[in-house]
């Protein structure tokens, strides 16, 4: 329970996009663009109570330890109470947090967010017992407890998921050993974030201009998308070469966070630290294979996109360098709150009209807290634990275009969760992270169709195609890509090779010049980009990276579906809308119609990006 608790947390949060400069104060706003609290607790007074109610409750928890496996009585008690306080509690949870984010300087606020948390760590511990007890109860003793009580099966799944581990659980005292390790276990990420975020010198360029510009990570970001040619291959030089100064330190270090996976892998009685890691999900290590080898298969479409930005920037060769820059031109577009509002509700109508009618009432009934303040958070999230009542957004909109895709992105996680909450009981409601992003993306998908039949000009439509095949390059290629490194270097480990800087550098070369099609002409990737591993912090994140590229790969599938069948498509991907957690993640997207396991949904995938690119060759000709 422990496990799944804290996984809840996590669901509060799906953060997304940047920050923006706050100006006006809360009271500036009128109430219509700011979230209604009052729809969790009339007042923090009432919140107050329910604290002391949820606290006085923590007994129930363990009423029957060291008793559950007794009677199928003392488990489901344990269950519906174990349950319902933590319905409690996530809404407890999020009125708090949501105070806090809408104003980070008030330390009233913070206070009430710290005692959720004590109160939310409190329960964790009152309940670390179960999990480890539920796995003492054997699969022939479980099959007569549901028989005997079925009732219990409305938390099969949750039992499943727990007794689903016995294979890879030790005895109490190994396990014991092993969790004492976790005092070690982020050593080489936080070595990893101090070094560079602090103590890594870092060069100084001057660019055309003049300026002097110190290289650390937030200023290689804003000058590797500059318009000037000879700046962007300055500063990606001396950046990458940077690293390269500190390959045989980051490599080590990051082959100790490898070997670290490993070691509790084989512990654990995995094969691979993959198997291990994807196994939280219950997701099979053959949908990682797959995605590796359908996006090696789908390189020409990546090789397309490169040969058609070579040709918008107007070059003779593109350089790895030359990525960030954008092909095409910003347009301008204005949008405030209500037209926002509308042109969404516009573009989202395939998904039909519950769909529509939803989001209709969020926006009436305020679930929507929309401008930047002081001290607000800055960026753009969804929340989703809310379950009796709504999810909230927090947006920071700012007029552009990108607030009215950001604020699509998030009405997809909200639209998630609201419709998981009203189809599952509470304890199947709360979607796994592999699915969370798929129901945003597709609305960009929708969103962007919408913007594009509905632009002004040429000039609209390109800025719109061009940012898509951007982000495309980005989150699916770049991520795979990140992916295949992963878990190269982790089957170095494996397999009992050695493992260094420079072989890491040698492998992740290998893999950028297939990748950008280095060798076949198509973009030339300097040898400097070698050190391009040594500056991304994801592969410390114990295979992560991989469900940003799958989540849009299915979503882009949904889109096609929808589009090529209409409402059937549309009956079918609201099965993952309701499904929450009522299986498990790939039998959920299996369910909705896309297979992870085929090459379907990358078909489709590449589809959709080819067909992007005929729409803006179509433009360019006239
Ligand atoms: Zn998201």
């Amino acid at each position: 329970m422990k496990q799944k608790l804290s996984f809840m947390l996590i669901l509060f949060f799906l953060v997304c996009i940047a920050s923006f400069a706050q100006t006006k104060t809360r009271d500036d706003i009128a109430e219509k663009y700011k979230w209604n609290l009052k729809d969790l607790y009339s007042s923090v007074e009432q919140w107050q109570q329910d604290v002391k109610t949820i606290e006085k409750r923590i007994p129930e928890l363990t009423e029957f330890q060291g008793k559950l496996g007794e009677s199928p009585k003392n488990l489901l008690t344990t269950l519906q109470n174990m349950f319902s306080i933590y319905k409690n509690y996530s809404k407890l949870s999020s009125y708090s947090a949501r105070l806090k984010d809408q104003d980070l300087g008030n330390s009233e606020n913070e206070s009430l967010a710290q005692q959720a948390s004590s109160l939310g760590t409190k329960l964790s511990e009152a309940a670390s017992y179960f999990n480890p007890e539920v796995l003492k109860i054997d699969s022939k003793k479980m099959d007569e407890f549901y028989e005997a009580e079925p009732k219990l099966l409305e938390y099969k799944i949750v039992l499943d998921d727990i007794q689903r581990m016995s294979k890879h659980t030790l005895t109490e005292s190994e396990e014991k050993i092993i969790a004492s390790y976790g005092l070690i276990a982020s050593n080489q990420y936080d070595v990893y974030g101090i070094f560079t975020n602090a103590e890594l010198p870092r060069e100084t360029v001057t660019l055309s201009n003049g300026e002097k510009v110190e290289l650390n990570s937030s200023a290689y970001t804003k000058y590797r998308t500059t318009d000037n040619r000879k700046d962007r291959a300055l500063v990606f030089d001396k950046f990458f070469n940077n690293y390269g100064k500190f390959e045989k330190t980051i490599g080590s270090n990051l082959a100790g966070h490898v070997k670290g996976d490993y070691v509790y892998a084989k512990n654990k009685k995995y094969e691979t630290a993959l198997e291990a890691a994807l196994n939280v999900n219950n997701i099979p290590t053959s949908v990682y294979e797959n995605l590796i080898t359908q996006i090696n298969n789908s390189l020409p479409t990546l090789h397309r996109f490169l040969d058609l930005k070579k040709k918008m920037l107007g070059y003779d060769t593109l350089y790895y360098y030359d990525l960030y820059t954008s092909m095409v031109e910003k347009a301008n577009m204005n949008f405030n709150i209500e037209e926002g509002q509308e042109i969404i509700l516009k573009g989202l109508k395939p998904l039909g009209s519950e769909y529509t009618s939803i989001l209709q009432k969020g926006f009436n009934e305020r679930w929507i807290d929309y401008y930047p303040t002081n001290g607000k958070r800055s960026g753009a999230y969804s929340t989703g634990g809310e379950y009796d009542q709504h999810p909230y957004i927090l947006m920071n909109w700012t007029d552009d275009y990108n607030s009215v895709s950001t604020f699509a992105h998030e009405l997809g996680h909200t639209m998630h969760s609201y419709l998981s909450n009203k189809n599952q009981p509470y304890q199947s409601s709360q979607y796994s992270i592999f699915v969370a992003e798929i129901a945003s993306t597709l609305n960009e998908n929708l969103l962007n169709d919408y913007m594009v039949e509905n632009a002004k000009s040429d000039k609209e439509k390109l800025f719109i195609l061009g940012s898509y095949l951007e982000m495309l390059r980005g989150t699916l290629f770049r991520q795979t890509s990140f992916a295949e490194f992963e878990w190269e270097i982790h089957k170095k480990i494996e397999n009992g090779k050695p493992l260094n800087g420079e072989i890491m550098s040698d492998i992740y070369y290998d893999i950028v010049k297939r990748y950008y099609g280095h060798d076949k002409g198509i973009s030339v990737v300097p040898e400097y980009i070698k050190y391009e591993w040594a500056y991304i912090p994801h592969f410390y994140y114990n295979y992560y990276v991989y469900q940003y590229a799958t989540s849009i790969i299915y979503a882009t599938a949904f889109y096609e579906k929808i589009k090529q069948d209409g409402d059937a498509a549309v009956q079918d991907y609201f099965k993952i809308l309701k499904g929450g957690s009522s299986d498990y993640p790939i039998a959920l997207v299996q369910k909705a119609g896309v297979d992870p396991m085929s090459a379907e949904p990358f078909k489709l995938a590449m589809k959709r990006m080819n067909d992007v690119m005929d729409k803006i060759e179509e433009i360019l000709k006239k």
